[in-house]
């Protein structure tokens, strides 16, 4: 009957959008407590658009455009896709890149007309005042900001918008009402990842932000050794380790391939919902074979 059981259980995910890499999956979900929750791409759509653009007095807004947007031409990453696309509306065509680096978690680096080009978290010091304030109130707000240099020198800071999934509230008020903890683990900045934490319902406590990309399977295993069971949700974009490590990876459908290998479950449409269901289910599933 056991077997039987579990196979139900699967069929029945596979209606509900959830692939079950295989039926022992289902037992893991048995003392899940925690879950993490990826901001970018999970809570957000991650799809992001370009907003301001402040400059330092003697710069051109177009000129830091161009050459932020000829960079970030190079990344996969939704901040820089938000910045390559946004370059290219309001400049045209954006210059060619000698060199590129990409730097995890961080940003990105390279070459761009002679210049060594910095965009992203990856700013050493202070910036000018002006620019301090201008980042600082758009993460209150929610933005993301990142700083651009040029050999060096701080140019400007350019902010991108999230836009909060609309099923991301309720997907955490169902979760809370499985008995879990919803916990928000980000990259991004403090003040940003306070800001979706409140949208969605998830407690200032719980919000893990500024983080590594290899920092987070760490975050992952430190709530394990406080005796805490973990599913962690996410899209796969610097997250696939996390999603390995936690006792359930839960990967977003719409995310990358190293989210679907790393996980035990895929949401298929991306919605954050139905990780409630997914769990809710294997539950059910669970009791009506013991
Ligand atoms: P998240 O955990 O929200 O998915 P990441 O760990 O991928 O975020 O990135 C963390 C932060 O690093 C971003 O919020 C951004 O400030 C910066 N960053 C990462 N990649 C880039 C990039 N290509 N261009 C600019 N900034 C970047
Ligand atoms: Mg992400």
């Amino acid at each position: 009957a056991t077997p039987t059981a579990l196979m139900v259980g699967t069929g029945r995910g596979a209606q509900l959008g959830i692939l079950i890499k295989g039926p022992e999956v289902l037992e893991s979900t048995r003392r899940v407590d925690t879950v993490v929750l990826d901001k970018t791409g999970t809570v957000t759509t991650g799809r992001m658009t370009l907003r301001e653009v402040y400059v330092v007095a003697d710069t051109d807004e177009k000129e830091l455009l161009r050459l932020a947007g000829a960079l970030e031409h190079a990344s996969e990453h939704p901040v820089a896709r938000a910045i390559a696309a946004g370059a290219q509306e309001r400049t045209g065509a954006l210059p060619p890149v000698e060199h590129f680096e990409n730097v995890p978690g961080l940003g990105v680096r390279g070459r761009v007309e002679g210049h060594d080009v910095q965009v992203g978290r990856l700013h050493e010091g202070e910036l000018p005042e002006a620019l301090a304030r201008a980042k600082a109130e758009a993460q209150t707000e929610g933005r993301t900001a990142v700083v651009v240099t040029r050999d060096g020198v701080a140019l400007g800071v350019v902010t991108v918008a999230d836009a909060i999934k609309e099923t991301s509230a309720e997907a955490v008020r169902a979760l809370r009402g499985l008995g879990l903890t919803p916990v928000l683990l980000t990259g991004d900045n403090r003040a940003v990842a306070r800001s979706v934490a409140r949208a969605v319902g998830i407690d200032p406590g719980d919000v893990v932000a500024e983080v590594l990309p290899e920092e987070k399977v760490a975050v992952v295993k430190r709530l394990q050794s406080e005796g805490r069971t973990v599913a962690m949700v996410g899209d796969g974009v610097n997250d696939a380790a996390a999603l390995a490590t936690a006792d359930l990876g839960l990967a977003m459908g719409t995310g990358t391939d190293a989210a679907i290998e790393a996980s035990d479950l895929t949401l298929v449409r991306g919605d954050l919902r139905v990780a409630a269901d997914a769990i809710r289910l294997s539950r059910k599933t669970l009791s009506a074979i013991k």
